[in-house]
């Protein structure tokens, strides 16, 4: 499990490797939410690809923050010149889409938790986001899990309890216990540590995103139907996150023999072509799927060649994960507008529509209209987020992490921005969520100290909504597993790769 080192002398030189950034235990998720968010992952992808054909919804959503923000724009008018007369009438109607839609728990009620818990109310998961595009930590998170099960058997089971020569059992009883009871997971006090871990280790969820992240990328390839065609993964230059994607390609190579070549989208332009819609590499490699790893920030377009690329690859019958309905779709405006009252019922029945918005917080619209009616619940958020800043987060349409605003900063925006800047962006009420104690270790160091946890829930579709079943309809539309990333209580912020937060994993627990 590792990462190369920021340190050494080039961050991409491959012999500077370092551990994945991990918690030495699982953190715990309520059981019911964690059993309610696997259950909406199928109706979010259904969300997405309906979107995601949907012109007029799409341009009417991001029309406004489009002129604010150059690169959605850019995003937007390319997907307007590439489907004419909509998606279906394409070369390739059937979209592939790895998605992790990410929650926090909401602890907002910890206050009335005694009256809550008397009533048997369970504590809910609410939606940070959904990822459409380029979702990452899934294979790692799925070897973190391993690892937690791991820990917990070797070190307190008891027939193969190896213990520390410095710490005694009463030691690792009294610590072992007292994690878990943070974690909400009670284990009476007559407990052995080996009982103890037991208990924890019954609780961990299994985690099949090495099976069902490749599996569906492998449904895409036998869809387009040549099994001689190629796997393109679109990659950043001097990639540093790609252990995570090269469990995918082996996967790929060994359970289905499918060939997986990654190229940037700067190299798309020069060894990739079409020959009527087909794309294919080097002259001679038809290529049956392409799934972006790069592709979600400017910086992943360098020049106008890597804009050609994505065009290209756009315009062609490769099966796109994702294409650029779903890209968009998965914009922080259109994930505000869902928001709002029936805003739902355009794309989900009623069922999917209550399944789906139990996740949703507070998030409010910043365009010019929307904050101009000074009764509207926009203004309304606005001025409660610079009374109370601590309560919201401002986002721009961006993804990959970094990019979100808080506390001061946030208030000074607020105020300050032009009514246009403001528009490129959205509020959204900010989670409260739990803090537990956890053990992070980032380069073999271990910091231990109150964190909060983000769990991502991957689900897999492959498919179009539009088309009632048959060929061209849906194929796959599956649950695919989960990762977790944790960090301290006092970091705003998120991510991994961003170096802001630790991979773990779930424990479940009754709350
Ligand atoms: P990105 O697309 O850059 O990943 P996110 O919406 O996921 O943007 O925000 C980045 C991080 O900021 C999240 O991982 C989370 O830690 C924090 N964050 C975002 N929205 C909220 C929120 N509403 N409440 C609490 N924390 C949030
Ligand atoms: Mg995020």
């Amino acid at each position: 499990m590792v990462a190369p080192s920021t340190k050494g002398s080039s961050s991409n030189d491959p012999t500077q490797y370092i551990h994945l950034p991990i918690s030495l235990l699982p953190s715990s998720f309520p059981k019911q939410a964690f059993q309610d968010v696997i259950a909406a992952a199928p109706v979010f992808n259904e969300l997405v690809d309906r979107l995601s054909r949907d012109k007029e919804y799409l341009n009417n959503a991001l029309g406004e923050v489009s002129k604010s923000d150059e690169f959605t724009g850019r995003l937007l008018k390319m997907y307007n010149e590439v489907y004419p007369s909509g998606v279906l009438a394409s070369a390739q109607p059937v979209a592939l889409g790895l998605h992790r839609s990410d929650y926090m728990i909401d602890d907002s009620t910890a206050g009335a938790a005694a009256a809550d818990a008397a009533a048997g109310a369970k504590k809910r998961l609410l939606q940070v986001e959904l990822n459409t595009i380029a979702s990452s930590f899934g294979c790692l998170a799925s070897v973190t899990a391993d690892l937690h099960r791991y820990l917990l058997e070797r070190f307190f089971l008891p027939s193969l309890a190896l213990q520390p020569p410095s710490s005694s059992p009463n030691e690792l009883q009294a610590f072992l216990s007292s994690y878990l009871h943070n974690h909400g997971l009670l284990v009476p006090p007559s407990f052995s540590p080996s009982a103890a871990a037991a208990a924890a280790i019954s609780n961990l969820p299994p985690n099949p995103t090495l099976t069902q992240l490749p599996s569906a990328l492998a449904a895409a390839h036998t869809y387009y139907n040549n099994p001689e065609a190629l796997i393109v993964f679109i990659v950043q230059p001097g990639e540093r996150n790609l252990f995570d994607q090269r469990f995918l390609e082996l996967a790929l190579w060994e359970k289905y023999q499918k060939q997986v070549v990654r190229l940037s989208l700067e190299e798309v332009i020069t060894r990739c072509m079409l020959k009527k819609d087909a794309l294919f590499l080097d002259g001679k490699h038809e290529v049956a799927v392409v799934y972006f790893r790069a592709g979600y920030t400017p910086v992943d377009y360098p020049s106008e060649k890597a804009w050609e690329a994505r065009m290209m690859i756009e315009r062609s019958a490769a099966v796109k994960c994702p294409t650029l309905g779903y890209q968009l779709a998965g914009t922080k405006k259109v994930q505000q507008l869902l928001c709002e009252p029936q805003a739902l019922g355009r794309f989900l029945n009623r069922e999917q529509c209550v399944v789906a918005q139990k996740h949703f917080t507070g998030l409010y619209g910043l365009g010019q209209e929307e904050i101009k009616e000074e009764e509207g619940v926009s203004a309304a958020a606005v001025r409660a987020a610079i009374a109370n800043p601590q309560a919201y987060v401002l986002k721009p349409q961006r993804e990959g992490g970094g990019n979100n605003f808080y506390d001061e900063e946030l208030k000074r925006a607020l105020e300050t921005w032009s009514p246009e800047k403001l528009s490129g962006h959205v509020l959204m009420q900010r989670i409260q969520a739990p803090a537990r104690n956890a053990y992070l270790v980032r380069e073999g160091k271990v910091v231990m100290g109150p964190a909060v946890s983000e769990l991502g829930i991957f689900s897999t579709f492959l498919g179009d909504t539009s088309v009632s079943g048959g060929k061209g309809g849906v194929q796959v539309n599956e649950y695919a597993g989960f990762n977790v990333r944790t960090k301290l209580a006092t970091v705003n912020e998120g991510g991994v790769a961003t170096g802001f937060a630790v991979l773990d994993s779930p424990m479940l627990v009754d709350e």
